[in-house]
């Protein structure tokens, strides 16, 4: 069984029955001590289509609100992470939390502008790994990568090869991001969207109809384009 969530299995005497709680990328199973992992793992199974709405829940990406001299929150990877702002020469690091946007004098126009900046190197980083990734695990090598802001679509996959990816998906969590790009891949093999190209990104991806659901219904600000 692959599982595209962490599963935490906690035993204890306390538990009369199986208990099953849902956070981000995580389940976590209370469970009596006479349980044996198979036992769970069937359960996990069983419960599969109703873990998955609840995950899609739990891990709801919002339109961030600009980041102001105070800094702010901002949804990387499906996770909501702090960010601080303070004045320095330019750059952004990792702090203890999240990370530092540093500028000599900040104001939220350049804070916007350094941050977008950022994002978009951490998405080059992550995609690139998951294109690899997930090439292999298809056996297909696009000719070329390429990243970009769509305003109206998520990627495209061109005749000559090109896989282009729409890298503010970056906000979105891994699961999302990872279907967009089985998805480009998969047009190497099927350039449309016969079943037999539905079946091919099935075959690593059994969830992409709760991911395709949660761009259209809940990833729909980032293909806005702000300043
Ligand atoms: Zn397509």
């Amino acid at each position: 069984m692959s599982l595209d969530f962490e599963l935490v299995i906690k035993r204890t005497a306390r538990k009369k029955s199986i208990g099953i709680r849902v956070f981000p990328n995580r389940v976590v199973l209370s469970a009596p001590v006479w349980t044996s992992d198979r036992q769970l793992h069937a359960l996990v199974q069983e419960r599969s289509a109703w873990i998955q709405d609840k995950l899609q829940a739990v891990s709801s990406v919002t339109a961030p609100t600009p980041l102001s001299r105070d800094g702010g929150t901002w949804p990387v990877q499906g996770v909501w992470v702090p960010i601080e702002v303070t004045t320095g020469s330019r750059g952004v690091s990792k702090n203890a939390s999240g990370w530092r946007i540093q500028l000599p004098s900040p104001d939220e126009a350049s804070i916007a502008k350094v941050w977008d900046r950022h994002l978009k190197q951490l998405a080059v980083q992550h995609l690139t790994n998951r294109v690899e990734n997930f090439a292999n695990q298809l056996s297909v090598q696009p000719s070329a990568l390429k990243f970009r802001r769509y305003s109206a679509r998520w990627g495209s996959c061109s005749a000559s090869g090109t896989v282009t990816l729409h890298w503010p998906i970056i906000q979105a969590p891994d699961w999302v991001s990872d279907y967009l790009v089985v998805h480009e891949l998969s047009h190497l093999h099927h350039f449309n969207h016969s079943s037999a190209f539905w079946t091919c990104v099935e075959s690593i991806m059994p969830n992409w109809r709760a991911a395709r659901t949660w761009l259209r219904d809940e990833g729909r600000w980032m293909l806005e384009t702000h300043s």
